[in-house]
């Protein structure tokens, strides 16, 4: 066995709005690293933020999206997504929601009516998956992952617990289909223990730490991962050692890389400029 090596910590460029629901940080983007982080090509998140009660729903309204997937995974707070293929769902805390654009959707994505009215704190991550080119005009999809449905591992030497969103851990096989090889793995390790996740050896790896303090065997000491940090490591290796300096919580991110071109433009992320201006095309006709 050997360790994949911490090549990056990325800290994001401070935090943006999507629509007037979502205060997030991108943590890593296709724009930058495209071929450090595929199959992933964007990872958004909002950090645990208080919204008052209000009358007003918040959140992003009907937009489009091609060629990829997007994963919604709630920590706090509820949302609410209705889309063109005639699928909606509710989700609240541990809850996923893991859509296939496919060729192409419309959908809106809001804060439960419920969560608006009575207020709270809202902390969600928003991943895009990337569909390889034979599959990137599939049919949409969506899966609502329900906590329930999410095996949970408990760790030895009560050092914590973790779920297996997609992939496998031992035994556990997590719910979520995915197109191409995808592990996520949510982590909670509690203060001075210590987990070897084992990963695949070529595969991207990256580890989001919503909440406390760890380090990476083999790492500088310099090298401490913090909260709202995001660790990159290197396809090298078939695993990752995690020190936890603190109660951590941590989504572990990895999966096998596309190697092909991406191209993207906003809410479309196909491989050429052709596919691209279709897209566009296909969009302003109504074809989605
Ligand atoms: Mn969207």
């Amino acid at each position: 066995m050997a360790n994949k090596k911490l090549i990056r910590i990325n800290r994001g460029s401070g935090m943006h709005w999507v629509g007037d629901g979502f205060p997030v940080n991108t943590l890593f983007s296709y724009h930058h690293q495209a071929d450090e982080i595929s199959p992933f090509l964007l990872l958004d998140y909002a950090v645990p933020t208080d919204f008052s009660p209000s009358k007003h729903r918040r959140g992003v309204g009907f937009h489009p999206h091609r060629g990829f997937e997007t994963v919604t995974i709630v920590y706090q707070g509820a949302l609410e997504h209705k889309d063109s293929a005639g699928n909606s769902g509710k989700i609240g805390p541990g809850d996923v929601q893991w859509m296939t654009a496919g060729r192409g959707i419309l959908h809106e994505e809001m804060h439960s009516q419920a969560f608006t009215e009575k207020g709270g704190s809202m902390e969600m991550v928003q991943l895009w998956v990337n569909l390889p080119a034979k599959d990137k005009m599939t049919k949409p999809g969506y899966q609502e992952i329900t906590k329930s449905n999410i095996p949970v591992v408990i760790l030895p030497n009560k050092a914590g617990e973790l779920r297996v969103i997609a992939g496998s851990y031992g035994k556990a096989e997590g719910p979520a289909k995915t197109f191409t090889p995808v592990s996520l793995l949510d982590i909670n390790l509690e203060v001075g223990k210590s987990l070897t996740v084992p990963l695949t050896e070529g595969h991207n790896t990256m580890i989001l730490l919503r909440r406390g303090q760890i380090k990476i065997a083999g790492a500088d000491n310099s090298e401490t991962i913090n909260a709202k940090e995001l660790a990159l490591f290197s396809q090298e290796g078939n695993q990752v050692l995690i020190n936890s300096l603190d109660n951590s919580s941590l989504l572990l991110l990895s999966g096998e890389p596309l190697n092909e071109p991406v191209v993207g433009y906003g809410p479309f992320v196909m491989n050429t400029q052709a596919e691209i201006n279709q897209a566009l095309a296909d969009f302003r006709a109504r074809k989605f």
